[in-house]
């Protein structure tokens, strides 16, 4: 399998003085992988997801992602962000613009995609993810796994080469958390490259190929569902899996 994804040695420190963030992190996705990132909070999931987005800049290290180092600063940031699909834990949708329009900003701006089409795409998006009487709601009129369903649908309907998820179901009511995590499981099936920061060990254990204990601002402890959740070896990932 080819990485889609491989950062080697990514520092990211926001204070001039003080600890780093991360600090000497690798991480690797190959095509089709999910990996799942977890660990305490304040260890760093969110500010990777944010450097791998390039929503942030990393101080140190090289991230490659299709090829290509995107920290090189002479990189097209857009064209990089283009192919990257992100979810946040609150869903960041545009609350003036109907759950259509939503889907169809990203294809038409971005990727200059025509507007029947963009329409078309996002429509079969919406059936796929089970809302497509929707379409012409505003997400103020939503309930927060639908509104976290549409952040997916729009972060998929531009058909990224990765999938960033953070915390997805941490805003959402225990009750609404499951409808999510199906629509992951069917989005996982379907072969999508992702990597996701989740405080839902179980969800992590049934769908994450590898699975990164982030401790410190590095991996700590990385390797499948079960070496990670049922044979930790550091006290650190110990502790961090009894508060759990
Ligand atoms: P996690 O997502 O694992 O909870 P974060 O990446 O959000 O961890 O945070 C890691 C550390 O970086 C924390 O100590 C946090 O306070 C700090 N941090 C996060 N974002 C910023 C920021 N924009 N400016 C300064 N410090 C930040
Ligand atoms: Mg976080």
């Amino acid at each position: 399998m080819t990485a889609v994804l491989s950062a080697r040695g990514v520092r990211k420190q926001y204070a001039k003085t003080g600890r780093p963030v991360l600090e000497a992190l690798d991480v690797d996705l190959a095509g089709g992988e999910c990996v799942a990132l977890i660990g305490g909070s304040g260890s760093g999931k969110s500010t990777l997801l944010r450097c791998l987005a390039l929503l942030e800049t990393v101080d140190d290290g090289v991230v490659w992602f299709e090829g290509q180092d995107i920290c090189d600063p002479r990189i097209d940031a857009d064209a990089v962000r283009a192919r990257m699909g992100v979810v946040f834990q609150a869903y960041n949708l545009f609350p003036h613009l109907t759950v259509l329009d939503n889907l169809t900003l990203a294809p038409v701006r971005v990727h200059k995609t025509p507007k029947g089409e963009a329409r078309e795409r996002a429509v079969a998006m919406l059936e796929r993810v089970g809302l497509a009487d929707k379409a012409m709601a505003k997400p103020g009129e939503l309930s927060g796994g639908q509104q976290q369903r549409v952040a997916i649908a729009r972060a998929l309907v531009t058909s990224p080469r990765l999938l960033l998820l953070d915390e997805v179901t941490a805003a959402l009511d225990p009750e609404l958390t499951g409808e999510v995590l199906d629509l992951l499981r069917q989005v996982r099936a379907e072969g999508t490259t992702m990597l996701l920061a989740t405080h839902e060990l179980g969800f992590a254990r049934e769908v994450a190929d590898q699975i990164c204990f982030l401790h410190g601002g590095s991996v700590a402890e990385r390797g499948s569902p079960a070496d990670v959740l049922d044979r930790p070896q550091s006290a650190e990932l110990r502790a961090y899996l009894a508060r759990q």
